[in-house]
């Protein structure tokens, strides 16, 4: 029996990170950038207003104050959008919006609640003058051409996630599509004579498929494309006819069929038709873990057998399936976030495995504390529903007792 660390070493040195995709960039959202992005405009494209107020030339504020405003006189007026059609000469000032260029001549805005616009507005000035209420420095509220990011200069790396804020900055270099590391299609097949598909009643001694769908929500939670193959019955042949429909993908995720059981036949498949890596690693839920490769070719696939019991099949992904998804999507952070809790019930552990508990995670005051949700059978899928958390127990530690501080490797955060 291998550790987990061991095992996902293995997966992840069957996993390699596929090829880029060009596509529209709200398609590109969670998925990582393929390649550099050099500006080629400068951000902002020229010198602009920060705020609304009025253009003018520094100097002419200087000693300024509300007792004694500098009065200037009014030239013109920018809107956003729109080039200035006057310069500002000393002793004039322009009126201007947010956004828009500043006019040749002035190097600072003064916002209209620093002049006493409001007072000439109530008593229906027409605003050819206008007197400023306090000295500013040069330059200030002025957002000069490309001080955040500047024309040739590297605005996007290659290897970035694109979250809103990077589809932002794509959207404002004017690039429509990006290259992208393409998502993952990751075959999905449930396998188990008691199974029976979710639109049909069920008929005694049956139970429903649920793990195709769960596991395809976590592909889909991580960036993958789900394929589910539907459900494969106990036998070889059967099997292998769902496995020939998946061969086209880049992963494939099985479920059931890998314990010790007279129709646990996940690992004849990868021995008839490839090679198992490895079988059972020491966790606790998640133990009869598979993993190996199915030949294509000159290709080997990856097929990762995960336990049947639904829990078992979740926790598993989360540990194994979901790094092998992210690497594959060309990400560097492999690993789930965990934070330390103070956990409230007390844990055994004794067959010396390391344990994933399903935990809801609460913060009172400064501190998370984490309490089981309910019985830790795998049989209870509810424990997961009721969990943003599991509680890792290491292998090594025999017993937590309520009040001791754990690791929780947090599921929503
Ligand atoms: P196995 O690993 O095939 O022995 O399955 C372990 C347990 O998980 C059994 O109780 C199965 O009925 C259950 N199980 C296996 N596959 C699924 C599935 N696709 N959906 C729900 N439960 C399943
Ligand atoms: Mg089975």
């Amino acid at each position: 029996m291998i550790s987990v660390e061991e095992a996902l070493d293995k997966i992840l040195s069957y996993v390699e990170v596929l090829e880029p995709e060009e596509k529209p960039i709200l398609d590109c959202l969670g998925q990582v950038l393929a390649s550099d992005i050099y500006s080629t405009i400068d951000i902002p494209p020229m010198d602009n207003s920060a705020m609304d107020g009025y253009a003018l030339r520094a100097e002419d504020t200087y000693g300024a104050s509300t007792l004694s405003p500098k009065y200037l006189g009014v030239i013109g007026e920018v809107a956003a959008g729109y080039l200035p059609d006057k310069e500002v000469e000393p002793g004039t000032a322009v009126r201007i919006m947010t956004g828009a260029p500043l006019p040749a001549g002035a190097d600072t805005v003064v916002q209209f609640e620093n002049t006493d616009e409001e007072t000439r507005k109530s008593s229906q000035d027409n605003l050819s003058q206008i007197g400023i209420l306090c000295q500013v420095e040069k330059g200030s509220l002025v957002r000069y051409a490309g001080e955040d990011i500047a024309r040739e200069s590297l605005a996007l790396g290659k290897g970035q996630v694109l979250r809103p804020q990077e589809i932002g900055v794509l959207a404002t270099l004017g690039h429509s599509t990006a290259l992208v590391i393409r998502r993952p299609v990751i075959s999905i097949l449930a396998t188990g004579d008691e199974l029976i598909d979710i639109d049909q009643p069920l008929p005694p001694g049956k139970i429903h498929n649920s793990n195709s769908y769960i596991i395809a929500a976590q592909v889909m939670k991580y960036g993958g494309i789900p394929k589910i193959l539907g459900i494969g019955r106990d036998s070889l042949q059967s099997l292998n006819e769902r496995i020939n429909e998946g061969l086209d993908s880049d992963m494939l995720v099985t479920s059931g069929g890998v314990s010790r059981g007279d129709y646990d036949i996940v690992k004849d498949i990868l021995a008839k038709r490839g090679e198992i890596a490895f079988w059972t690693v020491c966790i606790q839920p998640g133990k009869p873990l598979a993993f190996g490769t199915i030949e294509k070719g000159e290709e080997k696939l990856p097929l990762l057998g995960l336990p049947g019991t639904p829990v078992s099949s979740m926790v598993a992904f989360e540990q194994f399936a979901r790094p092998a998804l992210l690497k594959m999507m060309g990400k560097r952070n492999l690993t789930q976030l965990s934070i330390p809790a103070i956990i409230e019930n007390d844990v055994k552990n004794n067959n010396k495995r390391r344990i994933y508990d399903r935990v809801l995670v609460t913060k009172r005051g400064d501190q998370y504390y984490a309490r089981l949700t309910g019985s830790q059978h795998t049989g209870f899928f509810t424990s997961m529903v009721k969990a943003n958390g599991l509680v890792i127990i290491p292998e090594d530690t025999k017993e937590v007792k309520a009040g001791d501080t754990v690791q929780v490797q947090m599921l929503d955060w």
